[in-house]
């Protein structure tokens, strides 16, 4: 590899990690490098935290939950994260270029990774100023008399952050900024394929706003021993976490010894039910397009399309192409709507299982391998299975790629029995022409979320959370707030 040029648009991150209020690098000196899955070239280099890098950042944290005003201040809270807001605006295009460094994403798909959240911020801030900290509970009776109770909502206390590397710099602010907002104090340890998403984060936080520091401390690494040590170390009160549900496993294992509260949001296998009613000029192409923009690279995308048998073929065309002359390319291109993955590690994995798909007995209508006219990068053709066994591996396990399965039913019972055969239970699509029909379906769905007629159910104000394998908690919505707090009810003479 040699070093990139950075005429395309690729930036370099900051190389520091915050701890304590400081940007520092780790006592060795050492490095690891973040390479630009576009040009497969080192971009630049971040900081390699180790173990104790991670238990000082802890500690930080500790501190200034148990010795400072943080977790009692709502104004002083509501003021560092308006700071925030204003600072990461000011940040946005640097913010931009890096993301797209880092993750390949195109520059044309990045408002809900870079716009989204800024705005997120300035929501939580306002929404955790307005919240009702104390709710009067009414009078109870009790043998001794009536006992008057009120319920004090109360920071967790110190909570680590795990991130991904799909959507860092969103996933960043969606598990740090509503604790930060609800009193606790924070260490966020990035994923080691995006570390600049979170190194840009704290220096923001250090160089640009009045939070105090050990209330916000961002650690990277290369080695995963430094995320499983946050999660293990007792002085940290809840993880929050976005991941694959094998590592969410070890989270919640690693947090068993000193119950630690848990917020995880893990894998998806979500299924997209046409019933035969539907629209499917309007559905399918748009079902085609969410597979692909993000590389596959979502958890949330419902990448298993049912088809009623009566409009199988009918609805594998419009699949097809839609998926065939799909826009992928150089993500530093506006019109480019389909961008590398991330790694070849990535890549390798989504062909791969495209291979046992094909070796199951699914038929490839489309794509299957890496672009002709795109040798250099982590490119993926987009890519269509039909005829798709529901029990094959291709159909179970989570492909993280521009990846459509399609399998045929009978009736709407096999199609929801199809859509729950799975360990995963995220989110979900209905298409139809009749929306009662569609939310009775919806309804039966063993999944966290459903999204009807591409009226998508994700948003700030709406809870989301996973069943099943996919998770514990939720995250948004006033449900997501109350995650980072505590309820304490207090009894007392009436
Ligand atoms: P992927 O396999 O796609 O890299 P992961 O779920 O393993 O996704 O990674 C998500 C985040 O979890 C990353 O920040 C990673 O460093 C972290 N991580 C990986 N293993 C562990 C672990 N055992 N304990 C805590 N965090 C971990």
């Amino acid at each position: 590899m040699t070093t990139a040029q950075t005429d395309t648009g690729v930036l370099a991150g900051d190389e520091r990690m915050l701890i304590d209020g400081e940007l520092q690098l780790t006592g060795s000196g050492a490095t690891f490098e973040v390479v630009h899955p576009a040009s497969e070239q080192v971009a630049g280099q971040a900081t390699d935290g180790t173990v104790e890098d991670m238990a000082r950042a802890v500690g930080a944290a500790r501190r200034a939950f148990d010795e400072t005003d943080w977790s009692r201040d709502v104004e002083f809270r509501h003021h560092c994260l308006m700071q925030l807001h204003d600072a990461l605006e000011r940040n946005k295009e640097r913010l931009r270029r890096i993301l797209i460094t880092e993750v390949g994403c195109p520059v044309t798909v990045t408002g809900s990774q870079i716009e989204s959240p800024i705005a997120e911020v300035e929501h939580w801030a306002e929404h955790g100023r307005n919240f009702d900290y104390l709710v009067d509970n009414g009078v109870h009776e009790t043998p001794l008399g009536p006992a008057q109770r009120k319920i004090h909502y109360e920071p967790v206390g110190v909570v680590g952050a795990i991130t991904p590397w799909n959507v860092p710099l969103y996933l960043n602010i969606a598990e740090t900024v509503p604790a930060l907002m609800a009193g606790n104090t924070v260490v966020l340890k990035p994923a080691q394929l995006t570390p600049w998403s979170g190194t840009e984060y704290g220096r923001i936080v250090a160089e640009e706003t009045d939070i105090p520091a050990g209330v916000f401390n961002v650690v990277v690494s290369n080695a995963n021993e430094v995320g499983a040590a946050l999660s293990a170390d007792p002085r940290v009160d809840m993880i929050t976490f976005t991941g694959s549900t094998a590592t969410g496993r070890a989270i919640l294992a690693a947090g068993a010894s000193t119950v630690k509260k848990t917020l995880l949001e893990l894998g998806g296998k979500s299924a997209h039910i046409v019933l035969d009613d539907a629209d499917f000029t309007s559905a399918l192409p748009m079902a085609a397009m969410m597979a692909c923009v993000m590389s596959g690279q979502s958890c949330i995308m419902p990448s298993r399309i049912l088809l009623p048998r009566s409009r199988y073929d009918e609805g594998i065309e419009l699949l097809k192409n839609m998926m065939a002359g799909f826009p992928v390319g150089d993500p530093w291109t506006p019109g480019t709507m389909q961008g590398p993955q991330i790694s070849e590690g990535q890549r390798q994995k989504v062909l791969g299982l495209i291979k046992s798909g094909i070796d199951s007995g699914a038929r490839l209508v489309t794509g299957g391998g890496i672009p002709e006219n795109l040798p250099v990068g982590y490119y993926t053709q987009p890519t269509l299975l039909a005829d798709v066994d529901p029990d094959s591996q291709i159909a179970q396990e989570e492909i993280f790629g521009p990846v459509l399965t399609v399998t045929p039913y009978d009736t709407d019972d096999d199609a929801v029995a199809i859509a729950n055969n799975s360990i995963y239970g995220l989110s979900g699509e209905v298409s139809s022409g009749d929306v009662e029909r569609a939310f009775a379906v919806a309804c039966r769905m063993r999944t966290g979320n459903v999204t009807i007629n591409g009226k998508s159910h994700f948003g700030i104000g709406s809870p989301f959370g996973g069943t099943k394998q996919s998770g514990l908690g939720y995250r948004n919505g006033e449900e997501g707030y109350k995650e980072y707090l505590d309820a304490k009810t207090i009894g007392m003479p009436a």
